[in-house]
């Protein structure tokens, strides 16, 4: 058996026929920035999330970028945020000369823990970025209060979290500016690199619109330093297409999920997603905490398996990140999750058979 770790091919399969017609229309338009196509998945995904406006743009670093550059965010801010994430995550706020400030996860959910957020801020504090962390949203009531009191912006990183639900709220809308990736192996994904960022307040969102075409209010007027930060047509073009298929697939996520926490709580040694009860994951990863990671690793993929680490190095302690100076130690459960996490296959395509056969070999004994 062949088991892709995320299976887009049976995907494209599935929608081939609407996408194909939706992207050669863009060609023979020759409308490849902006327009239509543009305009009408920007409507449709501001609608999906419940937030005024939905602005495309470049890939999810761009919208987290994006979204710090019209908050003025500059050298000597700091941005508190999770070490356990994609670099991108920090990279923007070091990009901006702003110094990142980590504050470790929550053992239960690997989301930043908001009880020890409010000893890091100081002064020079200006923002928090929460990382929806495998498509579960991070603990949005308790950080907004937070942010409130101290007056700070909150930027949810919905990069792996797009239609993931929150006390009846979707994620990118939890917080002042949500952001998301349409990388193609998130949960909506495009045929190369988008994002997208998600606000309610119009002038913020015109700010966006002018910051990632160049900083250009009118046409060869520019009012602040921007960016080429524009999702392009036939990416929007992909998404309108996918978009309408998108609950369906969140649902099978979430059931695929539950076949795997139901089908491996009685494993020794691993431990499946906890989930809230009031939030769902849309299960961007399917990851496990092993207390063995290299012979759980070793048994899936002597059995065909695929699987990934998502991650294995906490921010705190890359290279990159050296002159911030932490050390080993400064977030323990950051670091003891890396040692142990393991994401297995998941997509909505995946199906029983594989599912099956997945489970059954960490069933499995070691002989
Ligand atoms: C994927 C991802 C990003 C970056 O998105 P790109 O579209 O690849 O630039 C940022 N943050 C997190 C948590 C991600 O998973």
């Amino acid at each position: 058996m062949k088991i892709n770790f995320i299976d887009l091919q049976s995907q494209y399969k599935k929608y081939e026929s609407e996408i194909n017609k939706e992207v050669l229309e863009v060609m023979s338009s020759a409308q490849f920035i902006g327009g239509s196509k543009l305009n009408t998945l920007e409507q449709s995904l501001a609608t999906y999330c419940g937030v005024n406006h939905a602005i495309g743009c470049s890939s999810g670093t761009d919208a987290l970028l994006l979204a710090l550059m019209a908050l003025d965010i500059k050298e000597g801010d700091e941005i508190i945020t999770t070490p356990f994430t994609f670099i991108a995550t920090a990279e923007v706020i070091a990009l901006l000369k702003a110094t990142p400030v980590f504050v470790d996860i929550d053992e239960d959910t690997y989301n930043i823990d908001p009880s020890k957020i409010e000893e890091k801020i100081t002064p020079k504090t200006k923002a928090i970025i929460p990382v929806s962390l495998y498509g579960q949203v991070a603990d949005m009531d308790e950080i907004n209060q937070i942010a409130q009191k101290h007056n700070l912006i909150v930027i949810e990183d919905a990069c792996q979290s797009f239609g993931a639900t929150y006390k009846g709220k979707k994620s990118c809308n939890v917080s002042y500016i949500g952001c998301t990736s349409f990388f193609p192996s998130k949960p909506l994904g495009c045929y190369g690199d988008g994002g997208a960022i998600f606000v309610n307040d119009d002038e913020m969102a015109q700010k966006i619109r002018i910051i990632l075409n160049h900083g250009q209010d009118r046409r060869y007027n520019h009012k602040y330093v921007g960016i080429n930060g524009r999702l392009d047509a036939i990416q929007a073009a992909v998404l309108n297409v996918k978009l309408a298929h998108f609950d369906e697939e969140v649902s099978k996520r979430e059931e695929i999920g539950q076949k795997y926490i139901d089908g491996l709580k009685d494993v020794k040694g691993i431990k499946t997603p906890f989930i809230k009860s009031d939030r769902n994951s849309v299960f961007a990863q399917f990851t496990l905490v092993c207390e063995d990671r290299q012979m759980i690793e070793e048994k899936l993929n002597n059995a065909g398996i695929p699987t990934a680490i998502h991650y294995p190095k906490p921010l705190h302690l890359q290279e990159v990140f050296e002159y911030l100076g932490y050390k080993e130690g400064d977030f323990p459960i950051s670091e003891k999750i890396s040692q142990k996490v393991i994401s297995i296959p998941m997509s909505p395509f995946l199906t029983n058979e594989e599912q099956q056969y997945i489970i059954n070999t960490l069933k499995r004994d070691n002989d």
